[in-house]
């Protein structure tokens, strides 16, 4: 049987050298069974808003335009993940805790949206509450693609800095929910863990290496374990348009991840 669904959960501000500090017993698991990118790379600015809408539209900022959180319509529009899977048929869910991401689908892409706010309930409690309706909502109807968005980290770093114990507290407790996610899901998903950026001090946003290199795990009993060189956050779109066998489109700048052993 062949993956055919994706379900791509993003920890925010998420650095590779997190996986291993935080201790998590999954995050160990999957950079030892999984297909791993290390020092995959994000786009500047490091920030947010601008590296979401260039992983859903596979464009570097200087093309979508969105260069800061606040979104504006794009100019030259590029059409996004959501709306090409969408215009192929295929169900996108989406579940986020930073509301500033109802930008990154366009109206009628998507079959399920759900926001849990973290700025209300704090980041340590809309992470499982989110985490609870995703889980809830795959089980339920299977989505050929799902996003999963924590943004607990991201906070954590902001508040006492990347690495600090904070910071690898919600790094833990963000895998908490990524094993959630995974337990029991259908080998059908090619399951994607990531980063929109990673960080330092108690910022991000520059063009360091501790703010542009990103994590990207794969994982399916299919796939062959390894931590090949390369890949992109540019990469992401159309790695989710190969595995559900939907075209991409034409003015995407990446391209698939290597999932095969070459
Ligand atoms: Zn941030």
């Amino acid at each position: 049987m062949k993956m055919k669904k994706v379900l791509l959960i993003l920890v925010d501000g998420m650095r590779p050298d997190a996986l291993t500090a935080c201790g998590h017993p999954l995050a160990a698991q999957m950079l030892e069974t999984g297909r791993c990118f290390l020092q995959a790379q994000t786009v500047m600015p490091s920030v947010t808003l601008p590296c979401h809408m260039s992983l859903f539209h596979s464009v570097t900022p200087d093309r979508h335009g969105i260069l800061t959180n606040t979104y504006v319509p794009q100019v030259r529009p590029v059409r996004g993940l959501c709306e090409t899977l969408r215009a192929a048929g295929k169900t996108c869910a989406m579940f986020y805790n930073w509301e500033e991401l109802k930008d990154l689908s366009r109206p009628d892409a998507l079959t399920f949206g759900c926001y849990v706010s973290g700025h209300v309930y704090g980041y340590e409690e809309a992470n499982p509450r989110l985490t609870a309706i995703a889980k809830a909502y795959l089980t339920s109807d299977a989505p050929d693609f799902a996003f999963v968005y924590l943004g607990w980290t991201d906070a954590a770093g902001h508040k006492d800095g990347w690495m600090s114990e904070e910071y690898l507290r919600a790094m833990r407790g963000s895998w908490d929910c990524i094993a959630q996610l995974c337990d029991g899901l259908s080998e059908d998903y090619l399951v994607i863990v990531t980063a929109d950026h990673g960080g330092h001090g108690r910022s991000h946003g520059s063009d360091l290496p501790e703010d542009m290199t990103i994590p990207i795990l794969c994982r399916n009993a299919k796939l062959p374990a390894g931590k090949p060189a390369g890949g992109s956050i540019l990469d992401l779109a159309p790695t989710v348009c190969a595995v559900l066998g939907v075209a991409p489109d034409a003015e995407w700048e990446g391209a698939p991840l290597p999932l095969e052993a070459q």
